[in-house]
């Protein structure tokens, strides 16, 4: 197995060791400079360079190429072209040109684009991101080599996840590496982001899936009754594999393996059908894009074992749901991780200065981060009793907590806690260090040692957003502290009171507590910390004048894209729920009242019939039930007509925040107005009747 792995891992990929052995030496040495140093990419090399990648992809079997790219979809998207060109003898050969693969022109009008394009001025540009290595991916198509690209517009506006996200790798690049130099690092000239997103996930089967039109329609159950059982026995967190999600898992490994993918850990998650993959972390834009290769692959695997992969935040009310844990760090050209603190924190300044530095972005943009990590699933479980709270804080531990107040207090750390020895107090299983700190499974933001692990995202969504909000402010605080020590008279007294100084005056973004405890949240509103509880109420913040400054100031986004991101959001949350509203709408109509009705004279049918064959039976039961029954269907015939009307106003209304708040605050009352009746009949009509798989089915039989 181990042989066999190292031998499949990456073989789809055209990486540095493909592009050494297969490129003029010095073709090689002049995409390495683009690749490394931002270099502008000569014609002739791109020439060379798509030749050798076609030839590579051809040995292995390759008929076509794409340009891979991530539209503010949230999804990947990709057009097929083959290699194949017509020879004047009426035969073919395979071609790929340099400007193919710099270039691509998909019509940008069909993607969104929150006002940047219209539909008459429709060119849109794909270019190639060199850094991000291609790739080969098989379908039933055959196989393809993806290039992965960056999608912009006529005028060179961003119309997708990826530039913002190369664009601030390069601001905090450009930050972080003055700040090495202050330090005397003169041979770092380059800082890159590390991100590890750790992706959760339900596994379905494919059968009863497709019994489901919520499912199907919205990935997420809008209705269902909680089965007698739920996670409250913590039997299924860490628990044995079945063969089915076992076998789904090796393919799905392998799969990625190939594709240059790190799937390193996998467990069961804390819901019944929950589990989870994390990959070794890599540096930001791969591992974004891996990230997406990753979503593909699991919903692609997962049919082939007759499962359905439900990324969706909230699949199932009542139990978990599903996040994407980004775990980031930055990291030097030298090999340095710049948040390791090391044995000593107190003494190390530069990790203590970077360390202040997140501490102080997270507090002075905490709107940012929240909106980034924002989408209508994930309204569901913000806040609830289980994924971070809305508010956003940052755990740091004991240790570092007790280094950060001495130097609030003193201005000077002189000691620091240690881990100690661990002793379970049986002779025959060894002694180990412990780690400094503990963890703390309840904050948005935690300090894990050597990275900061960001718990909100989303599971369904890009991480990109998250990490171009992450790297801009991190580089604007480490900006402003470079212009201050870059002018300092004395360096180390400087530095001292600039740590001294951020740590006092953000102090109260650090909460080491339980963050899901109500003191938590009067304790967050004294400290003036923002509890933004929806995606409509987030959004505002992507274009206040405090964000189009910071954007602008690193060149991440200009007010335009800004603007178009928020119309993007506005317009996508409006368009979710409206699908789930009128899938409520039409499964309450085609299925739940038939199945009642039907319910309904069986009952009738019964107490006829017994009354018939025995007048003074005693039939109250069936009566009440009936009774009972009946007025459930009433109420969940008005609930349902009341949703249809909410829902007629909220698509009427013109102006696009207007209607997304609609939504809000009058359609998913409605909705769970509607739903709350659906699932009491759940539990009175007979199972045989009931038109859908219940929680129970596809929660514990698969
Ligand atoms: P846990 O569930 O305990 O948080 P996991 O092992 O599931 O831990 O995931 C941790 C993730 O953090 C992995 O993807 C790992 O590669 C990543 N990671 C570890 N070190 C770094 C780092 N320096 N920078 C970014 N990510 C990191
Ligand atoms: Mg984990």
């Amino acid at each position: 197995m181990e042989e066999k792995l190292t031998d499949i891992f990456a073989i789809d990929v055209f990486n540095d060791a493909k592009m050494a052995e297969r490129l003029p030496k010095k073709t090689y040495a002049a995409l390495k400079k683009t690749i490394e140093n931002g270099e502008d990419l000569d014609s002739g090399v791109a020439e060379i360079v798509a030749n050798a990648m076609k030839d590579w992809a051809i040995d292995r079997g390759a008929t076509h190429y794409t340009h891979w790219f991530q539209p503010m979809t949230g999804i990947t998207a990709e057009k097929h072209d083959s290699f194949i060109s017509p020879t004047s003898d009426g035969k073919i050969i395979m071609e790929f040109s340099g400007k193919e693969l710099v270039k691509g022109e998909p019509d940008a009008s069909s993607f969104p684009s929150g006002g940047l394009r219209a539909t008459f001025e429709a060119r849109g540009y794909t270019a190639w991101d060199c850094t991000s290595p291609a790739f080969l991916r098989e379908t039933s198509a055959g196989v393809t080599l993806c290039i992965p690209t960056a999608f912009c517009s006529y005028t060179g506006e961003a119309l997708d996840m990826k530039t913002p996200l190369l664009r601030s790798m390069e601001a905090i690049s450009k930050q972080a590496v003055r700040i090495c130099r202050l330090f005397g690092n003169e041979d770092v000239n380059k800082v890159t982001t590390s991100v590890g997103p750790e992706q959760e996930y339900f596994l379905v089967d494919k059968a009863k899936y497709l019994k489901r039109d919520d499912l199907i329609f919205t990935g997420r159950t809008l209705f269902g009754a909680m089965p007698p059982k739920g996670q409250e026995m913590d039997d299924h967190y860490y628990g044995s594999l079945t063969e089915r999600v076992a076998s789904f898992m090796g393919e799905l490994n392998t799969e990625l393996w190939k594709m240059g993918v790190a799937a390193k850990t996998q467990h069961n998650e804390a819901a019944p059908a929950q589990h989870e993959l994390a990959p070794i972390f890599t540096t930001g834009n791969i591992a974004t894009d891996h990230n997406q290769l990753i979503m593909e692959c699991m919903k692609k695997v997962a049919n082939r074992h007759g499962l359905a992969c439900l990324l969706h935040e909230k699949p199932f009310a009542g139990v978990n749901g599903s996040g994407k844990h980004n775990n980031w760090s930055l990291l030097t050209n030298t090999g340095k991780n710049l948040l390791e603190p090391g044995k000593t924190p107190h003494e190390n300044i530069q990790f203590l200065l970077f360390f202040a530095a997140v501490l102080q972005a997270v507090d002075e943009h905490p709107e940012l981060l929240r909106i980034s990590a924002s989408n209508p699933g994930n309204d569901h479980r913000l806040g609830g009793n289980e994924a971070p709270p809305a508010i956003i804080s940052v755990y740091v531990g004991s240790q570092l907590e007790d280094v950060l107040n001495q130097l609030i207090e003193t201005g000077e750390a002189r000691s620091c806690k240690d881990g100690g020895r661990f002793n379970v107090g049986v002779h025959t299983i060894p002694e180990f260090k412990k780690d400094a700190a503990d963890r703390n499974r309840t904050s948005p933001f935690a300090f894990t040692g050597n990275k900061f692990e960001f718990r909100m995202v989303a599971s369904s969504m890009s991480v990109a957003m998250t990490n171009t909000v992450l790297n801009t402010i991190v580089a604007d605080v480490l900006k402003d502290m470079a212009d201050e020590l870059e002018s300092a008279d004395n360096f180390d007294l400087a530095v001292h009171d600039l740590i001294k100084k951020s740590c006092t005056d953000h102090n109260r973004i650090v909460f080491n507590g339980n963050g899901y405890s109500e003191e938590w949240v009067k304790e967050a509103n004294k400290r003036g910390l923002p509890n933004i509880r929806t995606m409509v109420d987030a959004i505002p913040a992507l274009t206040t004048d405090k964000t189009i400054e910071l954007f602008g100031k690193h060149h991440v986004f200009n007010s335009n894209e800004l603007h178009s991101r928020s119309e993007v959001l506005y317009e996508s949350y409006s368009k979710t729920i409206n699908i789930e509203a009128r899938t409520m709408i039409y499964m309450t109509n085609q299925q739940y009242i038939p199945a009642v009705i039907k319910y309904t004279r069986c009952l009738a049918d019964s107490i006829n019939s017994i009354k018939q064959a025995l007048p003074d039976a005693n039939v109250e039961v069936q009566k009440e039930l009936l009774q009972e029954t009946l007025n459930f269907l009433s109420q969940a015939e008005l609930a349902n007509k009341e949703l249809l009307i909410q829902v007629s106003v909220a698509v009427s209304k013109k102006d696009g925040v207007e209607r997304a708040t609609y939504f809000k605050d009058m359609v998913i009352p409605a909705m769970n107005n509607l739903r709350v009746i659906i699932d009491s009949l759940e539990l009175i009509v007979d199972k045989e009747l009931w038109p859908v798989p219940t929680y129970g089915e596809l929660l514990f039989e698969i």
